[in-house]
């Protein structure tokens, strides 16, 4: 290497320091809100995890519950930390995108990682792994990959009842007699159909949500299955809806809004017991778990 090339290395890193304080700046100057409990609890931060203000409503000061008070508190305070954390994240994958490393990747290499990272739980390290396994690999079985992609999206379906995935519709479960359709248990995603299901002790149904209510991400109730539950509990003559969202921000408010809308209809609407973290995922709960906060579901008045 000449000196000449070291100059101009020492140079790009000159440069990205400075990009990488402008970011920190920028972020500096973001704003972060979150609000729990209907609104009632709102927190504000900055993009460097600066809390700015907190808010909380009379109501909630007038109902005297210190420890619901304490749930919200806390569960604003870990979500404005995920979110300043992804916008920081998002901030700097901006930047370091804006960065060129020409002639590293073929095109087709480049290509794969993109749509690799576009999955979840896959960062740039995995993506090139995979990648890189996938080239090293025999032609048939990549081919035999890409044959299994394209038959999951050609076979499988969602249940008009459940809105879970299927071959058939209705699903296997929706069908089978043996389970009560009068006790729905409501889930976020399909893949907690199965985390349920693993744990072989829930006998009902269930109604996938496919998602929850996230203002931030533009998701309102019209955009998941809330109407189709509520037209479902009406024509089944439902007894108990035992509500199974994620214990974190999102899935908390969107079972009291659910709740809420299903109330309306006289029945028992209940919430799986807080024997699963606050800020965890169903998907990643052991079943012994998952049991007890089924167990343990209270009713939500
Ligand atoms: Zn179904």
């Amino acid at each position: 290497m000449s000196v000449k090339d070291l100059g101009s290395i020492f140079k790009q890193a000159q440069e990205m320091q400075t990009k990488m304080a402008d970011v920190q700046r920028d972020l500096a100057e973001k704003k972060v809100e979150v609000s729990t409990g209907g609104g009632m609890v709102k927190v504000v931060a900055n993009g460097i995890n600066e809390i700015i203000s907190v808010n909380i409503d009379d109501e909630l000061i007038n109902m005297n519950d210190r420890e619901v008070l304490e749930d919200l508190l806390t569960g604003a305070i870990n979500e404005i930390h995920r979110k300043v954390k992804d916008l920081a994240q998002e901030e700097m994958t901006r930047f370091t995108g804006g960065i060129k490393i020409p002639g590293l990747f073929p095109s087709a290499v480049i290509e794969l990682l993109e749509q690799l990272q576009r999955m979840p739980g896959i960062g740039q390290k995995t993506a090139e792994r995979l990648s890189f396994f996938l080239m090293r690999g025999s032609e048939q079985q990549a081919y035999k990959l890409a044959d299994a992609i394209y038959k999951v999206k050609e076979k499988i379906i969602l249940c008009s009842q459940c809105h879970s995935i299927t071959e058939f519709d209705p699903c296997g479960i929706c069908q089978d007699p043996k389970r009560d359709p009068t006790f729905i248990c409501v889930v976020e995603e399909p893949h907690d159909v199965y985390a349920m299901e693993n744990m072989g002790y829930f006998k009902g149904v269930y109604h996938v949500l496919m998602g929850v209510i996230s203002p931030l991400d533009g998701i309102g109730p019209a955009e998941l299955t809330i109407e189709s539950l509520r037209k479902r509990v009406l024509k089944d003559g439902v007894k108990e809806v035992v509500l199974a969202t994620n214990p974190n921000m999102e899935g908390e408010s969107t079972a009291i809004y659910i709740a809420k809308v299903l109330k309306m209809e006289n029945i028992k609407i209940t919430r799986i017991a807080r024997g699963l973290p606050v800020g965890g995922d169903i998907e990643y709960a052991d079943e012994v778990t998952l049991m007890k906060s089924l167990e343990g579901r209270t009713e939500m008045k």
